[in-house]
């Protein structure tokens, strides 16, 4: 008998890497673009003293600011650290069944970890030839549903519609809709928050508030589903969002404008950047996310995402089945997004 028997052993998440040194980096969706100048200000004058004082246990500020701007009252929304954060502590409120949850086979990595990390049981529902969630598919029995919308890694949108459909129909489970990439274009299904007692969901500052760094996520859902959440959370740490990050998480929803731009930009250069990735030879379904995840109809994804790392510019490409050949790209500036494609311009033809 030694210690190591007592020890939870887990598989954790890989997240993408996070190289030093001047890359280009298109390999973690983050977004290209530095926060709004508020963020700097709010920052440079913040009152040090303050961090004498724990923060507010619910977010303070930032949940009455998110509230505001989203027109949700504060006691449906709950705040973490991230989106990740959010995730896990639904997953451990939501999910204490003995029926499967639910999720599509190609989909953010992180919700099988929790699932066995919680000891959820779970099931995948393969997604069709063109990586699209069938919606008919989700009416089995379940003990809860978790769908991101748009799907990452592959960008596709579901229709509010077809998610009503699934939320409808499922009103024994919780359904998360996770929506990390909604703002580049999808419609939310946060309007239904009202509607169904059943629906969390779940959206981040990561990607379309270009402040990955700060960790800040956060879920809408009726009273009860975030008093359930708070609860399991108060059980773990009370204290998850710092001062700082909730000056600067303020900072940012007073913005609005800014961020509008950003994502305008972000969505105008992943349009282009479909119509030169398919001159190239690419193939990939249609997306509404700052992704774009690609096939090449005649190089291999993992040839590709070799050499382009080897000439500094990451790319995202896993080697699991259905997806190993396809590489996930994410939207960068239009600058860096002009090397990537000078890149693969030599690279196809030298390969060819
Ligand atoms: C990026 C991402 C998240 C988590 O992001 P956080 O940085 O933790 O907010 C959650 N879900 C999906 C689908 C993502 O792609």
């Amino acid at each position: 008998m030694s210690w190591e028997d007592n020890v939870r052993k887990v598989i954790p998440y890989v997240p993408g890497e996070q190289p030093t040194g001047r890359v280009i980096k298109l390999n973690t969706n983050e977004n290209p673009y530095p926060p709004s100048p508020k963020v700097a200000e709010v920052l440079s004058h913040y009152d040090t003293d303050d961090l004498r004082l724990y923060p507010d246990v619910h977010g303070g500020e930032l949940r009455d600011k998110l509230s505001e701007v989203y027109g949700v009252d504060k006691e449906k929304i709950f705040v973490g650290v991230g989106s990740d954060d959010v995730l896990a502590v639904a997953f451990m409120t939501f999910f204490n069944g003995r029926t499967p949850i639910i999720f599509p086979d190609v989909t953010y990595s992180f919700y099988d970890v929790w699932a066995e990390l919680y000891n959820i049981p779970y099931m995948t529902i393969p997604l069709d030839d063109d990586f699209r969630i069938k919606k008919d598919d989700y009416l089995r029995t379940n003990g809860g549903i978790v769908i991101p919308n748009p799907n990452a890694p592959t960008g596709c949108e579901k229709s509010v519609e077809d998610l009503e459909y699934i939320i409808s129909n499922n009103p024994d489970s919780i359904v998360i809709i996770d929506e990390a990439y909604v703002d580049f274009g999808a419609r939310s299904v946060l309007p239904l928050i009202d509607k169904y007692d059943n629906l969390l969901v779940v959206q981040t500052f990561s990607k379309s508030f270009c402040m990955a760094g700060a960790r800040i996520g956060m879920a809408f859902g009726n009273k009860k589903l975030i008093k359930y959440m708070n609860d399991v959370k108060f059980s773990i740490n009370s204290y998850t969002m710092n001062r700082l990050t909730v000056a600067a998480g303020v900072a940012v929803l007073e913005d609005m404008d800014y961020l509008k731009e950003v994502r305008g930009k972000v969505i105008a250069t992943r349009e282009r950047m479909k119509k030169e990735l398919t001159a190239l030879g690419f193939t990939f379904p249609d997306s509404k996310s700052n992704f774009i995840f690609a096939s090449h109809n005649e190089i291999a994804a993992a040839d590709i995402f070799k050499a382009a790392k080897q000439a500094g510019i990451y790319v995202r490409w896993w080697d699991k089945r259905r997806i190993s050949d396809h590489l996930r790209i994410s939207i960068g500036t239009d600058e860096e997004m002009d090397a990537f494609i000078a890149f693969l311009k030599e690279f196809i033809n030298g390969y060819l």
